[in-house]
Parts: structure tokens; sequence; C-alpha cells
């Protein structure tokens, strides 16, 4: 009697454990926790004229650094506005560096392989080109609001792009046998480590060529992959295989996620790669938006005034679209 009803408790543990497990979400690029991190602490790599105007919206900006992730499956073309399978353009071929496959101007790209082919292997460096344009003229109208939303989401491209697992059509490590490789990298690795990381990176810098900057980090990202890769396979085959993974608990459910041992070796063979590509998010981040802002002539923020709760009003009506699972072509991005 005592041991069945021991066995029903195991049971609809099981059944918990595995609920919660099954229904976990699409992991989110950087997560939500470093994407907010990142629009915060770019805010301090600012000149003076404009530090004063984004600190004061401090809270804004970092609340909605997450805003495309939100969105990117209710609105169609959003999605690959967020990564780069740059690889797909070598098509296999060994020792090929896609790079040299793929102009870095939208047209000639497009003369090459076809708007529809760049829309499904995903646009970052453009978008994040066309973003810097938008908060340039948001910039020069000095429309508040626009400045606001565009800084954040302009914030969220460009850390996106750091990412090495935004540049590869294997973003989840579902080609090599190591799926959950995204989440892990990008969320699980900085929630657990982020408080060690040295986040002074200088000021600032005037980009004289947006779209080339954009590209020049995408390629580090890429150039990054191979280790992000190799070192979780190599640990993985030396790691104890009951250790890799833990169940932890988060609020009120119950995940299953990478052990913290394992989180730790895998971190400690990265040698800082995760706070390299944070740290240049966020200094990447804060030029972008300083050359939008001179390439506007340097307006006076001073005098701005921001109606917060409209611009959220806007945000929310626009969010609360239903999503397609038509838009939903990556399982983990
Ligand atoms: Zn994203």
């Amino acid at each position: 009697m005592r041991k069945s009803l021991l066995n029903k408790r195991v049971l609809a543990w099981c059944l918990i454990v595995l609920c919660v497990f099954s229904s976990i979400g699409p992991v989110h690029a950087w997560g939500f926790f470093a994407h907010r991190r990142i629009n915060e602490l770019a805010i301090y790599t600012l000149p003076t004229e404009m530090f004063g105007f984004y600190k004061e919206h401090r809270d804004f900006l970092s609340e909605h650094a997450v805003d495309p992730d939100k969105r990117r499956y209710g609105v169609e073309g959003e999605a690959q506005r967020h990564f780069i399978d740059i690889d797909h353009f070598c098509d296999g071929t060994p020792h090929c560096n896609p790079f040299l496959k793929m102009p870095r101007s939208w047209f000639e790209a497009v003369k090459l392989h076809s708007e529809d082919t760049l829309q499904a292997y995903g646009i970052v460096p453009w978008h994040i080109h066309v973003m810097v344009k938008r908060l340039t003229k948001a910039f020069e109208s000095k429309d508040v609001n626009r400045i606001l939303r565009t800084s954040a989401e302009l914030g969220h491209y460009i850390a996106d792009a750091h990412v090495p697992l935004h540049t590869t059509e294997n973003y989840n490590g579902q080609m090599t046998n190591q799926k959950g490789i995204h989440g892990f990298w990008e969320s699980r690795l900085p929630e657990l480590f982020e408080n060690d990381y040295d986040f002074f990176v200088g000021k600032a810098q005037y980009v004289e060529k947006p779209l080339d900057f954009a590209w020049d980090f995408v390629e580090d990202s890429h150039w990054a992959l191979d280790s992000v890769l190799r070192f979780e396979k190599e640990l993985t085959e030396s790691y104890p295989s009951d250790q890799k993974y833990s169940y932890e608990e988060r609020g009120r459910v119950i995940i299953n996620t990478y052990s913290e041992g394992f989180s730790k070796a895998y971190h400690e063979r990265l040698n800082g790669q995760v706070e390299r590509r944070m740290r240049e998010s966020v200094i990447d981040v804060g030029s972008l938006w300083y050359t939008a802002w001179v390439n506007a002539g340097q307006p006076n923020l001073d005098n701005l005034d921001a109606d917060i709760d409209s611009i959220k009003e806007e945000i929310a009506k626009e969010l609360d679209v239903p999503e397609q699972n038509a838009l939903k072509k990556r399982e983990h991005e």
C-alpha cells in the first residue's frame, strides 16, 4: 500500500518535471537578462551630451531591449533580423571563407543570392545598418518616442550579432548532437558568471562606416564559433555523463539544465570568450547610438520630454499579436 502510494508520488513528480521540461519555450538571444544588461551598460559609454538623456531613460532602454524577441513569431519579417547563417553560403566546402561569398552591400548581395535567399538565411548586419539610419532620423526630428524605441531595439540586434551561434545554420548544435548549446552559451553562462565580468569598456567611438562595422563584428562572432562548439564537445566526452545536467528550481518550477559544474568547466575552457563578446556588445551599442546622434548634427537632448506611458501603451498594442506557427521556422534561436 505504502509502496504503491510512493510509486504514485514518484510518478506524479516525474510527470511534473517532464511537463516543465517539455514546455520550456525557445531560448532567446543572449537571454533576456544579458540583453537588458548590455543596453544598460552601453549608456555609460556615452559622452556627456547624451548621457543625461539616456541615463534618465535607463529603465526603458533596459526593459525594451527584448522587444524584438517578443515579436519575432508574431510579425512577418522579424525573425531573420536577428541572425545570419553565413556558413550556408559555403555549402559544406572545406576551408571556405563564407564572407568572401557574400558582398557586404545589400544590393550586391541581392544581385548575387536573391532577396528570398538572404531573408531565409538572415539579414542581421544589414538590419543594424537600417536601424542606425532610423535612429539618425529620429534624432534629426527630435522624436523622443522614436529615439528611445529605436535605441533599445538597435541595441538588441547589435548584441545578437555578437553571439557566435547567431552566425551559423547549426545555431543550436542540432547538426552536431549538441542541442541546447545556444541557450547554454548565451543565457546560462552569463547568468551564472556575469558578476565577475569587467564592464569598463571605455568611451563610445564614432563609426565612419556602420555597415562595415556591423560586418566586422559578425565576422568576429563567426570566427569564435569553432571554440563554442568544439570545447563543449570535448568537455562532454571527458565529463561524467550523469553530471552534465541537473535539476534546478526556478521559482515554482523545476527545470533540467546544464549543471553548475559542467557550466563552470565549459566557461573556463572558453577562457573569457562570453565576457569578451558581451563587452564588445556594450561598446558597439554605445558607439552606434553615438554615431547616429553625431550624424544627426548632435541635437541637444536635454530638453526632450518623453511620455513613457504612451510609448509603453503603443508597444504593448504592437506586441499583442498572436504568434504564428508559420513563423516558427527555428526551434531555438
Ligand atoms: Zn534576438
